[in-house]
């Protein structure tokens, strides 16, 4: 947990040139009403929700705030906790008429030290001591670690790091069967229960551990729209955990975020981003499982191939840290954010900051601020990932909606309006990013909530799917009425024509309001 520094405050105004003034809709008018400011921002913010923000009252207030998806960490919390959390969550978008989306966020092989006789064990660089896979209560000389086979796996010279890295130890010996030798590498206390982690060893556990089985047959049961997997290590990983959630009886699928976090998941990266159907850097364990310093190149690079095969990508982990305990976030905290919006992420996720720290709501609001600075600037938008894969089934539809945004870009159309029915076109539009909104219809509210995560689309429910003229009324007139189309607009309409030809986008049709 950090605190933020005592430094001096600089409230001082500086004049800025005018290249950098922001232009557009996104420029934060700062007219106090939060509303206001939300309605323009396409990238979205992920809270993890915890004891600050599971009330009504505060879930209510993180909404108004800017908030598009609720995590819940299946690290911590009951099944209970977790039901409530949805029942409020639902409750609120069909009061607000707000589309806020549900993730789970699946523990996946998570390695962990035992209880201890002691409060802490004093380490110091030279320190031998003892991880045994073996149940115990752990003492100076020997502590339990949660990974059966660690003694079979782990390899004489290989780091193992404990509590975030602040412990590194090296593998001296094995017995092959339940004991690990270990020497500390540096100065330090370990405690009980901390997380391990360990870079270099090739893990044999499965990527779906029995707890990960059973919270997933759970949350089957009680449609989420995203689920997320921890620890991923390659494709089949994320290839498992579908063929499981394809065999489940429910109509609503959730869709998959693969969590990168491991040296393995960076190595095979391109196949993970091709199976999936999200990707989170979820930098504080990658931080640990890589050097630290090779982060913010991993960060860039994935987002890049995330919009190059047109998958959702989440930038996760300290990002307002120091709102935790504090009012306001540190310096280096606003630059983060604000170069995870300019790299390309469709949403922001906070975890400390809105299920333990002292300031949910604002946390949410000056997160959005800072959203809303960056979108002012005209470099972030159009991508141009021109459809190349001449062959491939999706090449009509991708070529549409690859050329609606460059209609969209030419003509400077206010908006791109579409009718989906699995979500794909909504998420290859907003995958090019383009300034226009992007106002997506449909009336699968699943797929709609599902869509809520990706960068720059709102989502319209729609009951019922007519002719396709009288649709495209229909649409207007709604976006008329809630002022987001005035009189003389330009806007760009993505359509399947004939309306059976579910799925594949054919026809692209400018209009005025
Ligand atoms: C992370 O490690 O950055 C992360 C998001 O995972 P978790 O919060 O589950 O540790």
């Amino acid at each position: 947990m950090n605190s933020a520094s005592n430094g001096t405050r600089n409230d001082c105004h500086y004049g800025y040139p005018d290249s950098m003034v922001m232009h557009g809709d996104a420029a934060f008018k700062n007219t106090g009403s939060i509303r206001e400011i939300k309605k323009f921002m396409k990238t979205k913010i992920i809270a993890t929700i915890g004891p600050a923000s599971s009330s009504a009252d505060v879930l209510d207030k993180m909404i108004d705030a800017g908030l598009d998806v609720c995590r819940l960490n299946f690290s911590h919390g009951n099944y209970n906790d977790h039901v409530e959390v949805m029942k409020v969550v639902r409750s609120l978008n069909e009061t607000k008429g707000s589309m806020v989306a549900l993730m789970a966020d699946l523990q996946g092989p998570k390695i962990r030290l035992g209880d201890f006789s002691c409060e802490s064990i004093p380490l110091i660089a030279g320190s031998k001591i003892i991880f045994s896979t073996r149940p115990m209560t752990g003492d100076a000389a020997r502590v339990f670690i949660s990974y059966a086979s660690f003694a079979v796996d782990a390899r004489p010279g290989e780091t193992i790091l404990v509590d975030d890295g602040k412990i590194a130890l090296k593998v001296i010996a094995t017995n092959g069967k339940d004991e690990v030798t270990l020497e500390a590498l540096n100065e330090g206390l370990l405690f009980p229960r901390k997380g391990v982690n360990l870079p270099e060893t090739s893990i044999s556990l499965p990527s779906l551990t029995e707890k990960d089985l059973q919270d997933l047959a759970f949350l089957l049961d009680h449609d989420v729209q995203w689920i997320a997997l921890s620890f991923v290590r390659n494709a089949n990983d994320i290839i498992g955990l579908r063929k499981l959630i394809n065999e489940h009886p429910s109509a609503n699928k959730p869709r998959i975020i693969a969590k990168i976090e491991k040296p393995q998941a960076v190595a095979d990266i391109e196949a993970i981003v091709e199976s999936t159907d999200a990707i989170m850097i979820a930098r504080g364990d990658l931080g640990v499982e890589v050097p630290m310093q090779q982060v913010p190149m991993i960060q860039k690079k994935i987002i890049k191939l995330c919009h190059r095969y047109g998958r959702p990508v989440i930038v996760a982990t300290q990002m307002m840290e120091a709102m935790i305990t504090n009012i306001r976030p540190t310096r280096a905290e606003v630059n983060d954010v604000a170069n995870a919006v300019l790299d390309g992420a469709d949403a922001l996720m906070l975890s400390g900051e809105t299920s333990v720290g002292r300031y949910p709501v604002e946390t949410i609001q000056i997160m959005e601020s800072i959203i809303s600075q960056i979108e002012g600037y005209e470099d972030i938008y159009y991508q141009h990932h021109i459809p190349s894969n001449r062959t491939g089934k999706r090449f009509v539809s991708d070529s549409i909606l690859f050329s609606a945004c460059e209609m969209a870009q030419h003509t400077g159309a206010k908006a791109i309006v579409v009718v989906t029915h699995s979500g794909y076109s909504a998420v290859r539009l907003s995958s090019q990013r383009p300034k226009a909104n992007l106002y997506v219809f449909s009336n699968d509210r699943h797929v709609l909530l599902s869509l809520s995560l990706l960068w720059g689309v709102e989502g319209f429910y729609l009951e019922d799917v007519e002719s396709e003229d009288r649709l495209t009324e229909k649409i207007i007139n709604v976006l008329k009425g809630r002022d987001l189309l005035k009189t003389d607009d330009l806007y760009i309409n993505v359509l399947s024509t004939p309306e059976w030809s579910q799925g594949t986008s054919n026809t692209v049709r400018l209009g005025r309001v």
